[in-house]
């Protein structure tokens, strides 16, 4: 038990769960208690100032200075009141999670001592130096700066002793840099359009919401065995590693008795999230040993999002106290199950009309058929971007990893509402009409409650699926700011929607009976989004050549993936939108590109390290070991055993030595690849060099190293193996 890779195991598995500080009260007392809700601006604001503020909130509209004021004046109070000593501004820039600058309340009084302050302005608007935020050339350097401005829909809390106070963040020139800020437009565009539709149904609606329930997966590795893993470190995943004999074939881990240890950091989790207001439910093991899952109540999907960043930076940070690192990134390892992040989606009315939930009447099912096939439409005719949106250096090694959905996106239906589909769309002009009176007809739109849209009907290989009264986005990945996918999908919901509508009231104006005119359009979408609908397996080989027939995008390399942003039915659909503009396109992608080609350059960095400082070193020692063995059976057994009794090592020896020359080799190769890639100016050109070059290198590299782990004296292997760090005790 010499080495550290001995020590390290034995740290992490002698150690015991770490005791919980378990609140006396029930969720019920201590629930948002470091948020600054609709209670606490209650209690902490002159009532005027708390009704000018709900009624920006609820109408999306600005605020005067004088409220600001008011506002920060109470907040400022009710955070001190709480234990805070500083503020900042907290915003989701265009890397990886989010961005936080503390100042604290304290300024000079005049008389050589200090008071708190808090003020309108620094509430509403803060000018952080953001020139090391990437912009994609929005902004020079010079010209650093950039606003974050208060996004009022989303209430401030306390992380720590600090007042957060979730914000947009824009460049000087008026462009967004952040995930949040085209959220909130494509999520205004998507109450807009869809309010103007569900109006149909019911003239009283007055805004639609879009909702979003997140199920968080990730990964739990020990804190002594992860700092021994320089990849984990960082990566953020394992760049070698050698299968585990056992793994997840059993599947004796999904939704298997939790252990003691993650029993108590998922308690902890749950009270520190309940205390911010996230209203964390669901916890459960996943598939793969060590991995996770979270999932709240759905809430609307601004807040949602903020929840989830805001979940993401708590796990890390209560991970740590239970001596456990939390990986999120979406292949931590090789050969078994990587997390992704389920986006769970629908939009309702503010009545509380979920609009993809079938309903009793043929009025509310026109609506369902309404939004649903208004939804297929858009996500086969934005199928690429969808998919841009959620792909990423990290996710790129989980989708079509069989046993994440493939890089193609369809939808799932399910076999009810598919022959709901396929009735209405060969029904004639006449059986149309006929559908939407006859009560009793055999399968008439008042019929599909009694169908019972049947929820255990999942196909877990959809990317894209329906589950009953909503959509499940599954190719989301587990590190993502959900932003990006939400973003994309409700703007493109909302640029359908604007289109069904111009085409139903064209043929009302004609003369059309409204409901049928509505069927008529139904009719359309559903054969206008035929291509997109695949109820079948999505791992199979057979669909990634039906689909390519059907003209969905096949494209699998993420560099080129991204593309699809710049296409010009993208572009046009955010601009009509309002979501993003074509120079917010072009450097957002700038940026995607950036950061992918950095982040494969770190990992071949790291790789190249490992390959050479601790991989080639004690093959080495140990191949060494054995020639001086083979010498010493040689004068030992001189002439009477012959060359049997070396043969064994032999073989051993030479194995050794093909590997260490292909992984120095490679190495070497990988090293020139970048050199090339590095070279290049234009940043999707270098993504891409990287993605078809460095990227293959790392592969070949890795499966030699793999090979000498088996190979090397267990007890000389110098980094944890799968074994030992996918397995806590
Ligand atoms: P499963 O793993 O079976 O898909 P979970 O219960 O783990 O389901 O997660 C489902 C998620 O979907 C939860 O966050 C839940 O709140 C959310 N959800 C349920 N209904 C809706 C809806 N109408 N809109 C958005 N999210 C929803
Ligand atoms: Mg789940």
């Amino acid at each position: 038990m010499s080495s550290l890779r001995f020590k390290v195991v034995e740290e992490a598995s002698s150690r015991k769960a770490v005791p919980v500080d378990i609140p006396a009260e029930r969720p019920e007392t201590f629930y948002g208690k470091a948020v600054f809700n609709a209670q606490k601006m209650f209690e902490y604001l002159p009532k005027k100032v708390y009704d000018a503020l709900s009624h920006a909130i609820e109408n999306k509209e600005p605020i005067s200075r004088e409220v600001a004021d008011a506002v920060a004046a109470g907040m400022k109070k009710w955070a001190i009141d709480n234990g805070a000593r500083h503020y900042t501004h907290w915003f989701h820039p265009l890397t990886d999670g989010t961005a936080e600058k503390h100042d604290s309340f304290i300024n000079h009084d005049g008389k050589g001592g200090v008071v708190e302050e808090f003020d309108g302005k620094q509430l509403v608007q803060q000018e952080p130096d953001a020139s090391s935020f990437p912009n994609g050339g929005i902004r020079n350097t010079f010209e650093a700066r950039g606003y974050s401005a208060w996004d009022i829909s989303s209430p401030a809390f306390i992380l720590g002793e600090t007042l957060c106070i979730p914000t947009i963040f824009i460049s000087y020139t008026g462009e967004s840099l952040d995930y949040k800020t085209p959220l909130l437009r494509a999520l205004n565009a998507v109450d807009k359009a869809a309010t103007a539709v569900a109006r149909y149904f019911d003239p009283e609606v007055k805004h639609v919401h879009s909702y979003l329930g997140w199920e968080q997966e990730y990964f739990l590795v020990d804190e002594a065995l992860y700092a021994a893993r320089p990849d984990l470190v960082l990566t953020g995943r394992t760049l070698l590693g050698h299968e585990s004999a056992k793994n997840q074939q059993l599947e004796d881990h999904y939704f298997g008795a939790i252990p003691n240890r993650v029993a108590a950091f998922m308690l902890d989790l749950e009270i520190e999230a309940h205390k911010l207001g996230i209203p964390a439910k669901t916890r459960h093991n996943e598939v793969a040993p060590n991995q996770f899952e979270l999932a709240p109540i759905f809430e609307e999907v601004n807040l949602a999002n903020d929840h989830n960043l805001l979940l993401m930076s708590l796990m890390a940070k209560v991970a740590r106290k239970h001596n456990f690192r939390v990986l999120l990134h979406e292949k931590p390892f090789a050969g078994i199950n990587g997390s992704g992040k389920h986006n769970n989606w629908s939009l309702g009315t503010d009545k509380g009309v979920l609009l993809f939930a079938p309903g009793k009447t043929v009025k509310q099912n026109l609506q369902f058929l309404t939004f649903v096939t208004n939804v297929m439409v858009a996500v086969q005719e934005h199928n690429a971007l969808l998919k841009a949106s959620i792909m990423s250096a990290t996710n790129q090694h989980r989708l079509g990893a069989n046993e994440a959905p493939p890089a193609i996106i369809s939808i799932f239906t399910g076999s009810q509402l598919a022959k709901i589909l396929e009735k209405i769309e060969t029904s004639t002009n006449e059986e149309l009409s006929d559908l939407s009176k006859k009560e009793k007809y055999s399968v008439g739109l008042s019929q599909i409650p009694d169908l019972q849209i049947d929820t255990t009907d999942r196909n877990r290989t959809s990317p894209f699926a329906f589950t009953g009264n909503r959509f499940e986005f599954r190719a989301v990945g587990s590190m993502a700011n959900c932003a990006a996918a939400m973003f994309v999908l409700n703007a493109a919901i909302a640029d359908q929607l604007n289109k069904f509508k111009a085409a139903v009231d064209a043929r009302v104006e004609k003369g059309e009976d409204l409901d049928i005119a509505l069927l008529n359009e139904i009719r359309e979408n559903i054969i206008k989004s035929k291509a997109i609908h695949f109820d079948g397996n999505g791992y199979s080989d057979e669909w990634k050549e039906e689909a390519a027939r059907r003209g969905l995008d096949c494209e699998t390399s993420a560099p080129k993936i991204f593309d699809a942003y710049l296409k010009e039915n993208s572009i046009e659909m955010f601009k009509r939108t309002g979501v993003l503009s074509e120079v917010e396109l072009k450097a957002r992608n700038e940026v995607k590109w950036e950061m992918f080609t950095k982040k494969i350059q770190i990992e071949s960095r790291v790789l190249g390290d490992l390959a050479i400082n601790h991989i080639i070193p004690v093959a080495t020692r140990y191949q060494s070991m054995l020639v001086d063995n083979v010498v010493k059976l040689k004068s030992l057994f001189e002439g009477v055993k012959g060359a049997d009794i070396v043969a064994p090592d032999l073989e051993t020896i030479e194995k050794i030595s093909k590997h260490m020359v292909a992984i120095k080799h490679k190495t070497q190769e990988m090293i020139n690849a970048r050199k090339v890639a590095n070279k290049i100016e234009d940043e999707r050109e270098k993504a891409i060099a990287y993605h078809d070059t460095v990227q293959p290198k790392m592969d070949e590299i890795r499966y030699h190293i793999d090979k000498l782990e088996l190979l090397v004296d267990n007890e000389m292997w110098p980094l944890p193996k799968y074994r030992e760090l996918l397995f806590i005790r």
